[in-house]
């Protein structure tokens, strides 16, 4: 079991599982091996920002096809991870693709990395956490991001309590 709550970019999980059986395929029949591929690339695509009209259908239609044809359970229940974040948060999916946004704000390529000043509360917490010195604070002001020296690695984003990052 894995728990997940709303800092969890369903999309990136599909990602993450596709990743994973794309690994453990053993390459023996087609549909598994050929159509895991050609899905991690459009899930990649998607979470890297460049999604575009009709990936949801090529997945589903990819999905359709390799639990149908693939020899073994692997490939067969492969892409679940995929069809079942479609049913239950296809609007994840949607705003990835036709916004160009993560809701959970963990796909860096399309996260923006601002300090909203008027809901950061000024405490300093993103400072001390960002690893590239990217954020500058002092006592009583909003943080600022110098976006020349962020590496996009979310450190700010999870830390902050306020949820003053976009
Ligand atoms: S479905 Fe099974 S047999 Fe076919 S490539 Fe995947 S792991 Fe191999
Ligand atoms: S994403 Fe990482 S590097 Fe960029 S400002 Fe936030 S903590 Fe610093
Ligand atoms: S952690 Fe959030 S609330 Fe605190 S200074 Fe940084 S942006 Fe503002």
């Amino acid at each position: 079991m894995i728990v997940m709550n709303d800092q969890t970019c369903m999309v990136d999980m599909a990602r993450f599982f596709m990743d994973f059986i794309q690994d453990e395929s053993c390459g023996k029949c087609t549909p598994c091996r050929e159509g895991t591929r050609r899905m991690l690339e459009v899930l990649e695509k998607i979470t890297h920002g460049h999604g575009e009209p009709g990936d949801i259908d090529l997945l589903e239609e990819l999905s359709d096809m390799i639990k149908n044809s693939a020899l073994c359970g692997l490939g067969q229940t492969g892409p679940n991870p995929v069809l079942s974040t479609l049913q239950y948060f296809r609007d994840e999916y949607e705003a990835h693709i036709h916004e160009k946004r993560c809701p959970a704000k963990r796909c860096a390529a399309l996260v923006k990395f601002e300090v909203n000043a008027d809901v950061c509360t000024k405490c300093g917490i993103c400072s001390r956490s960002c690893p590239a010195g990217a954020i500058q604070w002092q006592k009583r002001e909003p943080a600022f991001i110098v976006k020349d020296k962020c590496v996009k690695c979310l450190s700010c984003i999870t830390n902050c309590p306020a949820d003053a990052i976009s």
